[in-house]
């Protein structure tokens, strides 16, 4: 379902990633974990263009949505649609202050309405369409009572269910969280925690780095360790946890003993 294939990432003269090569099933859970610097967040960010890989390809369904050896891949006019395969969670929430929770969600389906050809005809039914679609979501996050706040108005924990919504609006492939709770206080981890675990349990695909290694063992259905811009091993969390093949790995997860 998505093929990473051979991604290289440099700032300047930092390898930042160093051949990258990794898949996922549809419905399927990857965990990225890794030590602070080892390249997580520049591979999400690069799923999701953000950044523009140096060398290697990526492959959503079948169709090479970038290619760094072929330019045609990567025109400004298409990347916008081919993000559209991609949500994304930021760590710190990232939310429209200006704006209610329900705008928060509704916003980016909202802009993108206004090209379809027939907006002018059908705007009622299609705001609407898209208000209800936001509610929905924002119900499914355990936030039906919050729709009118604006985002200063709720907890962190609450900020990033909405940004989890607003993620989801788009209706994206695959799923990206940039470790959702690290900027949370501990008793506000869990309720996020517990959504990305529905979420899981509803067969979403998603990509997950996170430094919460219970919970890494508990929703993936395989783990990656990153380390110095390299995969250094991936499996199974029974297999990565239980019995990781890699010194370097071992080390990495004594500290969380
Ligand atoms: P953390 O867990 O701290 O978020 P990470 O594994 O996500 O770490 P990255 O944020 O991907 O690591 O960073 C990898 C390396 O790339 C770091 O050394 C970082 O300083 C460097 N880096 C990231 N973005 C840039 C940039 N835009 N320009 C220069 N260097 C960068």
């Amino acid at each position: 379902f998505l093929e990473v294939k051979g991604i290289e990432k440099s700032f300047g003269t930092v390898k930042v990633l160093k051949k990258i090569d990794f898949s996922l099933e549809k419905g399927e859970v990857i965990a990225i974990i890794g030590p602070s610097g080892s390249g997580k967040t520049t591979l999400l960010r690069c799923l999701n263009f953000l950044e523009r890989p140096d060398k290697g390809s990526i492959i959503v369904n079948n169709e090479v949505i970038f290619d760094a050896m072929d330019p045609s891949t990567q025109r400004e006019s298409e990347v916008r649609k081919k993000r559209l395969h991609f949500g994304l969670v930021f760590q710190n929430f990232n939310l429209f202050p200006q704006y209610t929770v329900l705008k928060n969600v509704t916003l980016a389906a909202e802009l993108l309405a206004k090209e379809r050809p027939d907006y002018k005809q059908n705007k009622k039914a299609i705001l609407k369409e898209i208000q209800d679609r936001g509610k929905m979501l924002l119900s499914q996050v355990g936030l039906s009572d919050k729709l009118d706040c604006y985002p200063h108005m709720i907890s962190g924990g609450q900020q990033q269910r909405v940004a989890i919504a607003r993620a989801l609006a788009l209706d994206p492939d695959i799923l990206c969280f940039d470790e959702p709770t690290s900027a949370l206080d501990p008793e506000l981890t869990g309720e996020v925690l517990k959504v990305i675990k529905g979420l899981a349990e509803r067969n979403t695909t998603m990509i997950i780095v996170t430094h919460e290694m219970d919970f890494a063992r508990d929703v993936a259905n395989r783990v990656i360790f990153m380390d110095a811009g390299v995969i250094v091993e991936q499996g199974s969390p029974q297999e990565v946890f239980g019995n990781p093949k890699e010194e370097r790995t071992r080390q990495f997860l004594a500290r969380y003993k």
